[in-house]
Parts: structure tokens; sequence; C-alpha cells
């Protein structure tokens, strides 16, 4: 029997803090960059530190501007930040040599340009082909945040602390807190279903009209190695250990989303990448009703080809809702695949009715892909808005630490627990996905992957100012009051 979970997101505390949100005193602010970027930026930041803010049409008299973004001179106000087209790093914040009590507010570095860079992944841009693995990943050596050693340090969440720092000393304002109940951040516990069953792909056709050679060398590559593992009397259910998995987070007062595949490999646009499972089969049904009566959440595992178009994911997502009989507010691509154009899945997302996604990670590396642990609205650059589907990032995965990582170190943990702990400074959001195979030392080959697992739970659980849910609680408890109007929708800049 599972342990009651209580509702870390109750709606009155919800509502009770959107109140006091929507009664403080907004930070009045003028910028001179006209970018609508730069406007969404400036909006996730103030959301971000639950402060309300009004962008000034003009420079005011003295005394009433609170924050200055600008170049020119004898303008006054309490924060003045120059713009700079080149501004990236500011390596004595990084180092953790600026103090925000000791500065007098006028700014030396461009930390909302920066900002922007990191999150509109810009530091990234005009890569050549090879800094892409086969599936448009790229790869964590190619990138800006391995040449400036960035791996584990969420550099936008630095510069986001300093400036809640900066504003409440020179300001005097505090902003409502982010995350419900005291806590301080937040670790999103989720399960990618890739390999639910041993021996599912034996009921996969041999043969499928449509498909490639590719396919189906892949599919018999496959059953050969069910066959084998049938013979060497493999346990069927040794990777079916869903109850096992919401009974030891259950236990620890967490809640996860699990992420379904809703087509098999056989479906007409599936890819030879896809999973052999098929969730219309009983026992999936009867695993839903347990999710959600524990109180868990179920996502959609977007296939590999539902990059492709809107009408792929809606279908995916409509085929789970109906067999799953739940709403699903959230994705996560399987293979992380984004395809050629990230910005054009994304906003796939928001067009289905997806609530949020969780796909932008590092595939081989630890770490943290946009250098942000915290929820944001992805930029849009072709329509030069945000997206509605919040996004929120996931910084490490089982193999990050058990297969790309060194296992044999003393603490295979050290890289997950050092990333935790920045967020936990910064008051940010990280998501960790570990595979349903992978999250309970059920037997086989992923055995010390599940006593990870349980391990890294206990560190979660040893500190109670971690909130520690599934996605889904994550989001609602966000909605209310980062609300999409806020990031570059409703609120353009009046030179746009
Ligand atoms: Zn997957």
């Amino acid at each position: 029997m599972l342990i009651k979970q209580e509702d870390m997101a109750k709606p009155q505390e919800r509502l009770d803090t959107y109140r006091l949100y929507k009664q403080s005193r907004p930070v009045r602010y003028l910028s001179e960059d006209p970018a609508p970027v730069t406007e969404y930026v400036l909006q996730w930041i103030f959301q971000t530190l639950g402060l309300r803010s009004e962008q000034v049409g003009s420079v005011p008299a003295a005394g009433v501007l609170d924050l200055y973004y600008g170049n020119r001179k004898g303008v006054t106000a309490g924060i003045k930040i120059p713009i700079r087209e080149t501004d990236v790093l500011w390596d004595a914040l990084i180092k953790g040599k600026v103090s925000a009590a000791d500065c007098s507010g006028r700014l030396d570095f461009d930390i909302i340009g920066a900002i922007a860079r990191f999150i509109t992944d810009k530091v990234n841009a005009g890569l050549p082909l090879q800094a892409y693995d086969p599936h448009g990943r790229l790869l964590f050596a190619h990138s800006f945040q391995a040449k400036a050693g960035l791996a584990t340090i969420p550099v936008v969440n630095l510069y986001i602390s300093f400036l809640r720092e900066l504003i409440a000393a020179r300001l005097g304002l505090v902003g409502v807190p982010l995350w419900p109940s005291g806590k301080t951040c937040a670790i999103g516990l989720s399960h990618d279903v890739d390999v639910p069953e041993v021996y599912a792909v034996l009921q996969l056709p041999s043969y499928c009209r449509g498909k490639g050679l590719s396919w189906h060398l892949s599919v018999a590559k496959r059953k050969a190695k069910a066959y084998l593992d049938w013979i060497r009397k493999v346990d069927p259910e040794q990777y079916w250990c869903f109850d096992q998995i919401m009974e030891e987070e259950a236990k620890r007062g967490f809640k996860s989303t699990f992420f379904f595949s809703a087509v098999s490999r056989a479906c007409k646009w599936a890819s030879g990448f896809d999973v052999d499972y098929d969730i219309t089969q009983p026992q999936y049904r009867q695993l839903f009703k347990r999710i959600k009566a524990n109180g868990f959440e179920i996502g959609l595992h977007a296939s590999y080809n539902a990059c492709r178009s809107a009408d792929i994911l809606a279908a995916e997502k409509r085929r789970l809702e109906d067999v799953a009989e739940t709403q699903v507010l959230g994705v996560r691509h399987h293979f992380w695949h984004l395809g050629t154009d990230p910005e054009q899945t994304l906003a796939f997302h928001e067009q289905v009715g997806l609530a949020y996604d969780s796909s932008l990670a590092w595939r081989d590396s630890i770490g943290f892909r946009r250098s942000l642990a915290l929820p944001f609205y992805p930029w849009w650059s072709s329509a030069r808005r945000a997206l509605s589907a919040l996004q929120f990032p996931m910084f490490c995965m089982d193999a990050h630490v058990l297969l790309f990582d060194t296992p044999s170190r003393e603490d295979p943990l050290a890289r997950l627990k050092e990333c935790t702990r920045i967020i936990r400074q910064t008051g940010g959001l990280g998501v960790i996905d570990w595979h349903n195979r992978t999250s309970f030392p059920k037997g086989g080959k992923y055995q010390t992957w599940g006593y990870a697992y349980l391990e890294l739970l206990d560190y979660l659980a040893s500190d109670p100012e971690i909130w520690v849910t599934d996605l889904g609680s994550a989001y609602k408890w966000l909605e209310s009051w980062l609300q999409k109007s806020h990031y570059g929708q409703d609120h353009q800049h009046s030179g746009c």
C-alpha cells in the first residue's frame, strides 16, 4: 500500500501566492533595446524572481525608474545595466567574487543580453554539422558550454540569483517565492519508458509493409536477442518494476512522471529506433489505473518521428489519453529527438495543447543544456515570441552517471549531487530522467543502476528543502503566475 501523497501545490496556497504577487509593487523599468527577445528575457527574469514589472515609456523624473537597460548617460535609476552585444560570461561573478551587497547598482556587464544568449541557445549558433550526432543532438564536446568549462554550472541561475540579491539590496523589493510550502528548489523525477517488457518485440510482425530494410533488420536483431534471453530464462518481468518504483518514491514523499510511448515501432510513422511495446495491452491499462490512483503522472514519450509534424504529435497524445483515460500535460521525445529545427518541434507542443516539454538536455553529458536550471517558455525566433508550452530542463539521466561518466569513482552520484547543490543554492528546478528498467534493483544487468537510483532518492529525501515531485505537479503550481502572456505575447515592446 502506498503512502498517501501530500499535495504540495495546494489550491489555497496557489491562490494566496498569486494574490500576493498581484498586490506587490512592480519594478518600473526602461529598456532601450527594441528587440522582442529582450522584452521576453526581461519578463522571464521578473517572473522567475516573483516580481511584477511595468515598462516605462520614456525616461521619467529622477527617483521613478528602478531599472534602466541602455547606454544613455545621465539616466537616474536604482539599477543600470549596459547593452553590449558580446557579453556572455561574467567570470568574477561565476567565480563567486561579486557581491550584490557591495554593488553600486551600475553594472559593467550586460547580464540581460548574456541571459538571452544562453536561453535562446545563441551561444551555440552556427556550429558545423559534425558538432551534431546522427540524431541531430549537439555533442557536448563541441558546445560553447564545454569550451567554457560550464558543464555543471548553470550560469543563468547564477545571474538570476545575483539579480535577486541586487534588486533586494538596491530597490528593497522581494518577489514571491517560486516554490510552494517554503521549499527552496525543485527536482522533477521522471522515467522514460523505453523497455518495460523483455519479450515485447516477439509480438511485432517480422514483415511490415512500407518499412525499409533498416527497420526489418532492427526488428530481426531484437527478436534474435529476445529468443536468446528466453533460452537463458531471463525473467519476463525483469523490467516491469513500476509498482516498486512508485512505492520507493512514495515512501520518501515523492512523485514522478512516467513517459510512455503511445505507438510501437510497427506504427506507420514509427522508425526502427522506436519501442516494442503496445500500450493497448491489458497490463498497461491496469498499470495506468494504478499510476493515477497513486497520484503519479502519465506523460507522452513522443516517437522518434513525432518531430516531423504536429499531426503526428497530436495523434500520439490523443491515443495515450484514450488508452490511459487521462489528460496528458507533458511530453519528452524519445531519443530527445527534436529534428533539424528544434524550435519548430517545440512550437508543435503549443499547437497540440501540451502544457510542458522536458526534452532539452545534453545527450552525452550531465549538466545544463542551456546553462539554466529553471522553468522557461522557449523563445520561437521565427515568430518573434515565446511559446506557451513550458520547458523543464533536464540535467541528468541514468546513463550520464553510470555509463558516460566514470562509474568506478567512489561516489557515482558525486556530479549529480554537485548539480543538485547548485540548483538548491540558486532556487532552481532541474529534472532527472531514470529509465523505468533502471529505477529499481530487480536483477539483471541494470541491478547497480537500480541501487544507484534508490541511493539518489535517499540523498534527495535527506534535504527537506528540496521539493521532489512529478513534472505535472510542478506545472500546475507554476501556471498560477507564470502566465504565458508575460513572456512576450501580450507584453510586446512599443517599438516592435
Ligand atoms: Zn526513449
